[in-house]
């Protein structure tokens, strides 16, 4: 015990000098449920904010050359992370904003930039291809990692290159050098995504935006609005065969309650929370019911769309090729 927390006074010392060093704010006290839409989640110890791609590429460099643990985090709408502490440094990108470059059809963002935004600037500027993304929530970071996607579109189809975080320094790599799969990329565990340039194509502003905002009407139909979720909770099981949400709406779920987490009564594949303490426990116990009932009843593994972070199991800190952060899905 003693060990343990004189290693982790040495952690913190070795993590501020970093951050000075880098001139990067590295903040303490933080929890998950302040920086996930869900709302859930325990005590990280430390969290750390670069503003530009220059300085995300220093730090985890350093971090890795101290032995420190880290794990990245956009706007943190796709994760689950549960009540306990989380002993890691959670690098937060929300504040890697830059700035929207345009050059005729390329687009180059940093990781930071919100999607929705980045939707409603390239639409007026008159550039199609990510429209139909206008209602996804999070940092374009995000967006790649996870290959987001909905009514047609998906980023990694127009994403030319991407900018990582490679022995401190940022690389640009060919999109065509990535797996881009539903939900799920060849991106590996260890891999900092700081930008990218999107190839997008010109259209009226008029109908880009006419299909935008249809996109969105589509979608404020049919998913519950100003709720705390993760969006879909599980992936739609392969092609040919009916969605999750009418899966799990067609078992009577809609509204099935666990303490904090419903199943929302808008959209069956949605996990919602409620409360000043929700648990996210609460959020898993709901999930793997659906999970058990849906093997049960259907014979059908549906498998987590939304990331389960783990207190217990602290990110890889080198970058071979274990993809941890899929395994950690049960
Ligand atoms: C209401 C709602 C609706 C949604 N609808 C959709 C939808 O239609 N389609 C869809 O695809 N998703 C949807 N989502 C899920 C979510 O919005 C997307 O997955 C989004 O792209 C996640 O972005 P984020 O910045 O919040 O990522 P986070 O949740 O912060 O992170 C998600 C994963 O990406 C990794 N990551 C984040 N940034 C980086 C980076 N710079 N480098 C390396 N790894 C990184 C994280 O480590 C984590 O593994 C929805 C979510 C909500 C709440």
């Amino acid at each position: 015990m003693a060990e343990e927390e004189s290693k982790l006074a040495q952690r913190d010392r070795a993590l501020e000098e970093i951050a000075a060093r880098v001139g990067v704010r590295a903040e303490r006290g933080k929890r998950f449920a302040e920086l996930t839409s869900l709302r859930v989640g325990g005590a990280i110890d430390w969290v750390i904010s670069p503003e530009t791609e220059a300085q995300a590429a220093a730090i985890v460099y350093e971090l890795e050359q101290a032995g420190i643990g880290w794990r990245p985090l956009g706007s943190g709408s796709n994760v689950l992370a549960d009540d306990a502490d989380h002993h890691y440094v959670v690098l937060s990108l929300s504040n890697m904003k830059g700035e929207v470059r345009i050059d005729d059809e390329l687009v180059s963002v940093s990781a930071g930039y919100s999607l929705p935004r980045l939707c409603i600037d390239v639409a007026r500027a008159g550039l199609s291809g990510i429209e139909g993304l206008g209602g996804i929530p999070g940092t374009v970071g995000g967006a790649l990692w996870m290959n987001a996607g909905a009514y047609d579109h998906e980023i990694g189809t127009v994403t030319e290159t991407v900018r990582v975080a490679r022995d401190g320094k940022v690389v640009e790599i060919p999109g065509s050098s990535i797996q881009w799969n539903y939900r799920h990329t060849s991106f590996k565990e260890g891999e900092l995504l700081l930008g990218a340039t999107l190839r997008l194509k010109h259209d009226e502003p008029e109908s880009i935006k006419a299909r935008m905002d249809d996109a969105k009407g589509r979608r404020l139909a049919t998913q519950p609005h100003g709720a705390r979720s993760a969006g879909c909770f599980f992936k739609n099981p392969p092609a040919g065969t009916v969605g999750t949400g009418k899966i799990i709406d067609e078992m009577g779920m809609k509204g099935e309650r666990r303490g904090s987490a419903i199943v929302s009564p808008v959209h069956a594949n949605f996990i919602v929370t409620e409360g000043e303490n929700a648990r996210a426990e609460d959020a898993l116990a709901l999930a793997e019911e659906i999970r058990e009932r849906v093997k049960r009843e259907q014979g059908i593994e549906l498998e987590y769309e939304v990331e389960l972070w783990r207190a217990t199991s602290e990110p890889q800190m080198n970058t071979d090729d274990t993809d941890q952060r899929r395994e950690e899905q049960p």
